[in-house]
């Protein structure tokens, strides 16, 4: 199988526990991702959210610098467009794509997206938790504020993906609107079913059709208190989310999004993104089609990177 994830925290661990992105203990490591014949990852860039944003800013830098400094040139490459991901892939590098994890850091400052952009970040997570000054977390009812909007539609203007993961029920029909006005493809890059788990950080059917409806993706997210019951998150779990998904008929824009680095758990029989191939073999199991998984695996977030960036 082919993986190409959505969603990972790696950057901040490997920041504060000096670590390689080679090989080390983390959840992602390349050597990790050696059984894939295909691998690309988004890297998000999360900043503590007890930080002052300004101090946010700050370590935002701290952590990107950490991170490029450790690519091994010869076997990844940050990519910032469709032809670098392809010169990437034609190279035998791994493709990565770099996030940024809660936008308070741009502390009402609207500049400092560009500055972002001209850095390669290339998907933009709104919100994380509570409210800030760009909006509504899943834990509140808020919508964007002024502030908030304008972030997205410079998004929409820069080519910067907008990511609804974390965000309120308010923030995402919001953004969903004008990401259709604007004829702009949003992604939910790691949040499973509310119909199957009923936690507010998990989507919507309404909102996942909607996102699929723009030409967007939802990321599967490894997450364990998003899957399932305390203590009861397992590959089958994983499954149920990716199985809903799929019967709401928005196969072609699902994909993974673990959260590794980013969960201090993971679900039963899933230790790191080595073991990622098991969830795609107990679908098959399930009777899911080649076709589907390859498209869940890799090609779909594939298409979507072509088209967007
Ligand atoms: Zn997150």
């Amino acid at each position: 199988m082919d993986l190409f994830d959505l969603h990972c925290d790696t950057p901040f661990e490997m920041y504060k526990k000096k670590t390689g992105l080679l090989d080390g203990p983390l959840h992602i490591s390349l050597k990790k991702t050696e059984r894939y014949p295909r691998y690309a990852q988004v890297m998000a860039i999360w900043t503590q959210h007890s930080l002052e944003s300004e101090a946010a800013w700050e370590q935002f830098h701290a952590i990107y610098r950490d991170f490029i400094s450790k690519i091994p040139p010869k076997k990844a490459a940050l990519c910032r467009s469709a032809a670098d991901y392809r010169q990437a892939a034609a190279l035998g590098k791994r493709p990565l794509f770099l996030a940024v994890e809660g936008a308070s850091l741009l502390c009402g400052k609207l500049e400092r997206l560009s500055v972002l952009y001209e850095l390669g970040v290339r998907f933009l997570t709104l919100v994380w938790r509570e409210t800030d000054i760009i909006g509504g977390a899943f834990d509140t009812s808020e919508p964007l504020t002024p502030f908030g909007r304008e972030v997205v539609k410079a998004c929409f203007a820069l080519g910067i993906v907008v990511d609804l993961s974390h965000a309120s029920d308010a923030v995402t029909e919001e953004c969903l609107d004008l990401a259709a006005a604007a004829g702009r493809a949003v992604a939910a890059t790691h949040s499973n079913s509310r119909s199957v788990y009923p936690h507010p950080r998990n989507l919507t059917d309404e909102a996942a059709k909607k996102i699929a409806a723009c030409g967007g993706l939802v990321g599967i997210s490894m997450a364990p208190q998003h899957l399932d019951e305390p203590g009861e998150a397992n590959i089958q779990s994983v499954c149920r989310h990716i199985q809903h998904d799929l019967s709401l008929g928005i196969g072609g824009h699902l994909a993974f999004g673990c959260d590794f680095d980013g969960i201090d758990k993971t679900p039963a029989g899933i230790r790191d993104v080595s073991d990622l191939f098991k969830v795609a073999g107990a679908l098959k199991k399930e009777g899911i089609p080649d076709e589907t998984l390859q498209a869940l695996c890799y090609g779909n977030a594939e298409r979507f990177i072509l088209a967007n960036l």
